[in-house]
């Protein structure tokens, strides 16, 4: 077996949350009955003229001074033919020869070790609609509510080295584009999606080798677990003294694999040219340099104010600031409660693992920020211990529950009195003399056997500091 190295690049589409979309003004929403939101520009009319949404060209060009790109105050959409059904003008409108934006770079950090992912371009174009095929029908409708809503596409440089790296480039892209406010982000709606091209070539070798490329990746998990499918893949075939096909192919999360959907057109065949109905896209200076002086705070540089202002680990800080909807909610609970390390704590904790285990996203989270600064203040001033906090949390998930209030009305408050405390920790040392005398004959460890007793009796309830300091008096 030969050792290959993965080369990766990424293709991600972003949808635009303007209020219009791209060339006319029907409504740019999701969720509407089918057909509402459509006029004569994005049906496809003939005679119709398309006018260009300034707020598109500002959302795409802060994004290109998020990644410090060159931005190209002259730009240019061209047509993009092809024929399907849910596209009636038969061409998208994108930009080809002269893109808004090229040459930018966005910096990942995966196990510590920080690397540059060149950014080739970012262009704008308008969405396609959806056919919708009815279950055991023998036809389709078609809904052009999406048909002409904006998008940017961010082209990566094959800069990308594994599953993992690609998801953090992803991670970071997304928490980028909600920052900047530019998009909502939703991956189930498809409003951020992403298409990744793998390839293979041995350790060593410079040259690119044949990619295929992946779709139908609507999660970051997916991203990771169809790269790490098609990278094995990949092997077994070279290993086999086979080729790789050039292809398109699909992945399957059910089955987790994936397989070919097409060959891969080349570019040529869309024909690109210049779309004679539109006027170039310029950017002035004055506009550019009011863009550039209001851009929002960015994960980055919030994640450094994390380590200064709230004095976080870098890893904490990082990984709260990957997302920008637990960023806030960690900012304002930690506002609330003056407790930043404690409310880190439980997020990192807590909340992670009931997100990981309820595939909840975040901005469907219903926790918010009142209710976990009462949690970090009454941890921290020792109205109960982390073993509670843990156990009352998937309560607090639901929202809208103080747990000061149900804390007190489940008689689950800590006791730290020093006398109720002693009483129990003497009864446990009756009850256990062989113990005791093997703890004294120096088999200390079994002052966890004791905590863990004490405990019992008074059903996870005492201050463990307490217990400890009633224990090592009481055994000394
Ligand atoms: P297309 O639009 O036909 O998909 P592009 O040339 O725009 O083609 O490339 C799309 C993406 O594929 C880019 O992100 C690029 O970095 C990546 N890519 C190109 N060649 C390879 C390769 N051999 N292996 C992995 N990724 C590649
Ligand atoms: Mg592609
Ligand atoms: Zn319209």
């Amino acid at each position: 077996m030969s050792m290959y190295e993965a080369v990766i690049g990424l293709e991600v589409h972003v949808h635009l949350a303007t209020a219009s979309k791209l060339f006319c003004s029907c409504p740019n929403s999701f969720g509407d009955a089918p057909n509402t939101n459509v006029c004569e520009v994005c049906s496809g009319m003939p005679g119709v003229l398309p006018v260009l949404n300034r707020k598109a060209v500002e959302y795409a060009s802060r994004m290109a001074l998020a990644i410090h790109a060159t931005i190209n105050q002259r730009s240019r959409f061209a047509r993009k033919n092809y024929f399907y059904p849910d596209m009636p003008k038969d061409y998208q409108i994108s930009q080809f020869e002269l893109p808004l934006c090229e040459h930018g770079y966005l910096d990942i950090s995966v196990a510590g070790e920080k690397r540059r992912i060149g950014i080739t371009r970012i262009h704008m174009e308008d969405d396609a609609g959806k056919n919708i095929h009815p279950q055991g029908e023998n036809f389709s409708y078609v809904d052009l509510n999406r048909a002409g809503t904006p998008l940017i596409e961010i082209v990566s440089e094959p800069d990308l080295r594994s599953a993992e790296e690609a998801v953090a480039y992803l991670k970071k892209l997304h928490a980028m584009v909600v920052s900047l406010g530019i998009s909502n982000g939703n991956m189930e709606e498809g409003c951020f999606r992403c298409d990744a091209n793998v390839s293979i070539r041995p350790m060593g070798e410079t040259r690119l080798g044949t990619r295929t490329e992946l779709k139908n990746l609507n999660s970051f998990r997916n991203v990771q677990r169809a790269i790490e499918f098609e990278i094995a893949r990949q092997t077994d075939l070279l290993d086999d003294g086979e080729k790789i096909v050039q292809e398109t192919r699909l992945y399957d999360a059910g089955r987790n694999l994936t397989a070919p959907m097409r060959s891969k057109e080349d570019a040529q065949d869309y024909r690109y040219f210049p779309d004679p109905d539109l006027l170039p896209v310029v950017i002035t200076d004055e506009e550019l340099a009011a863009w550039a002086a209001t851009q929002p705070e960015l994960p980055e540089a919030r994640m450094t104010r994390y380590m200064d202002e709230f004095h976080l680990p870098e890893q904490d800080a990082a990984q709260l600031c990957e997302d920008p909807v637990l960023a806030d909610l960690f900012e304002e609970a930690a506002r609330l409660c003056g407790q930043p390390r404690r409310v880190a704590n439980i997020m990192l904790g807590m909340l992670m693992r009931q997100l990981n285990e309820s595939g909840i996203e975040t901005t469907a989270l219903k926790l918010t920020a009142e209710p976990l600064a009462e949690l970090a203040t009454i941890i921290e001033n020792g109205t109960i211990s982390n073993k509670i906090a843990a156990d009352i949390f998937p309560e607090l998930m639901k929202g809208g529950i103080m747990p000061e209030r149900l804390v007190r009305e489940r008689g689950l408050v800590q006791v730290s009195d020093t006398g109720a405390i002693d009483a129990v920790v003497q009864k446990v040392l009756d009850a256990h003399p062989a113990e005791v005398a093997a703890y004294k004959g120096g088999k200390t460890k079994l002052v966890s056997f004791f905590v863990g007793q004490v405990m019992r009796e008074m059903r996870g309830k005492a201050n463990p500091a307490v217990v400890n300091e009633a224990l090592a008096r009481l055994l000394a």
